[in-house]
């Protein structure tokens, strides 16, 4: 390893546990076997954290379940307090897990600091909402009884998440688990398992009761998913990354009929109509585009732009993209920091190889800096052919491809024409037109004249291909609930 635990701690000002977290007990895991975890700004290795086995796993399984029926029996109000001290203790700490998110994602300091500020929401929120599961009560069409409908929690939920938000995926789906009285198995991504363990350990600080949280960090995703999902006592899968990966586990769900939540990835188009405040649409396309190097299912993948406008926005968004400071995330002053490894790197750098060879402009960026650390730089692509594949594909990096329209259908025909269905974006001063093609766009959230829709208190999630479900707000409640009808003579 180049780094030690101790020069981890002196960079971020937080000491992070690195075992497994079983049953309020951090644990080496069975074997004892250690996952390296890397700094994408040098490439080099700054923590070691445990490898579950598969038994790891179950006994995380086992401490979820033994902890299920106290945690469900206790009283919101108290649910409510421990996540409202964990949120807490994040904004007090949100400098350190802001520094710590740096070091294993690679993102640029502002862009971590409000992931914490965001991420720790999720417990505030959710502590306002454990105290609101409401019910129905009915008097049944033939007079005969009362229709009583009630919500209980689903039970143990295993919780999957992404290397890209490290603090804020595990905190929705935390957040409103322990709120409905759920226990959980979370597993964070290899890439960034760091900032899971140090919320763990938040948790645990705010009095969570042992067993109700759990951490399995593991190098095999699927030697990990295979064990839960084939357990009968597991009954929520709550679960956020690829497309690809999700239909995997929707399969293996199957087998136990287990109730799943879905965050799948995104292919977001960005419309800017003739009529749109230039300026806000430059402010929205930015947010949407660079919040967190790109790096987001909810980032701007496809620009169309109304040729009347486009020779304007282009020169002027490249203008933005070029003058941002690239570097490692804690250096002063960078506004972009590298992507997370080689593979979302060369991932990056083929779509715009491919998207060049078909014809697209290169205005700026284009290529992959001389320098160490997964880098790539700001990029916009002009005139990309409607087919291209970068305008099929999750970018997941810093480019902007920009297609020109000229009348509204076929900007509202090219935005849908994908299998995904997360975000969409609209720029326009025209109220009628903003509304109609956001009811015509295929979507599970639309941004009129916003370049970022994400918030605790709203329900995110897609349609089509993008996922099953939503997180945050209220429905980010009910997916830890089971509806409970009773039928009442009384
Ligand atoms: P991304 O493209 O964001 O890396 P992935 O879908 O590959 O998206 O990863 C998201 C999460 O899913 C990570 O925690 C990863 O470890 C996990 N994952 C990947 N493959 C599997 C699998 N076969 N079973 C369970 N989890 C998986």
């Amino acid at each position: 390893m180049t780094g030690t635990m101790a020069d981890l701690a002196a960079t971020t000002g937080i000491e992070v546990p690195t075992g497994l977290l079983i049953g309020g007990q951090w644990t080496k895991g069975r074997d004892g076997g250690l996952i390296g975890v890397t700094d994408p700004a040098t490439e080099e290795t700054i923590a070691e954290v445990a490898d579950a086995t598969a038994e790891d796993t179950l006994d995380a399984v086992s401490a979820a379940s033994a902890a299920l029926p106290g945690w469900a029996a206790t009283a919101p109000r108290e649910r409510a307090e421990c996540l409202r001290r964990a949120w807490s203790l994040m904004i007090a700490k949100s400098d350190a897990l802001a520094r710590l998110m740096v070091l294993e994602n690679g993102k640029a300091l502002p862009d971590a600091r409000s992931e914490v500020t965001y991420a720790a929401e999720f417990f505030r929120w959710y502590a306002e909402e454990a105290v609101r599961v409401e019910g129905s009560v009915l008097t049944a069409p033939s007079g005969a009884n009362r229709i009583l409908v009630t919500r209980q929690p689903v039970g143990v939920s295993v919780l999957i998440t992404p290397w890209n938000f490290p603090a804020a995926m595990a905190t929705r789906k935390i957040g409103p688990a322990l709120a409905a009285g759920c226990t959980v198995v979370l597993k964070p991504a290899k890439e960034t398992p760091l900032t899971a363990l140090a919320v763990a350990e938040i948790l645990q600080q705010a009095g969570v009761p042992d067993g109700v949280v759990n951490v399995v960090t593991t190098s095999s995703a699927s030697r990990f998913s295979e064990a839960v999902l084939a357990d009968p006592r597991v009954r929520k899968l709550s679960f956020t990354g690829s497309t690809e990966v999700g239909r995997i586990l929707l399969k293996a769900a199957a087998t136990n009929v287990i109730n799943c939540s879905m965050e799948l990835g995104g292919n977001a188009p960005f419309l800017i109509f003739e009529d749109a405040d230039i300026s806000a649409a430059l402010d929205g396309a930015f947010l949407a585009k660079m919040r967190n190097g790109g790096e987001a299912c909810t980032a701007a993948n496809r620009f169309y732009v109304h040729e009347a406008v486009a020779d304007e926005f282009t020169a002027a968004f490249a203008a933005r993209l070029e003058a941002l400071k690239v570097g490692p995330g804690l250096d002063e002053g960078t506004e972009l920091g590298p992507l997370v490894n080689e593979d979302t790197r060369s991932k990056v750098a083929s779509l715009v190889d491919e998207a060049t060879s078909a014809g697209s402009r290169v205005v700026t960026g284009g290529s992959v800096p001389d320098r160490r650390g997964y880098f790539y730089a700001p990029t916009v692509l002009d005139n990309v052919p409607p087919g291209a594949g970068i305008l099929g594909e999750e970018i997941f990096g810093p480019v902007a491809p920009i297609v020109r329209f000229s009348s509204e259908s076929d900007a509202v025909s090219w935005a849908n024409n994908t299998e995904y269905g997360l975000v969409s974006y609209v720029y326009t001063r025209d109220l009628r037109r903003s509304l109609r093609v956001a009811e015509a766009l295929e979507a599970g959230m639309i941004g009129i004249n916003r370049g970022v829709v994400s918030d605790p208190a709203a329900p995110f999630g897609g349609v089509k291909q993008s996922g099953i479900g939503r997180e945050g707000g209220h429905d980010g409640l009910l997916e830890f609930t089971e509806t409970k009808y009773i039928a009442v003579d009384w």
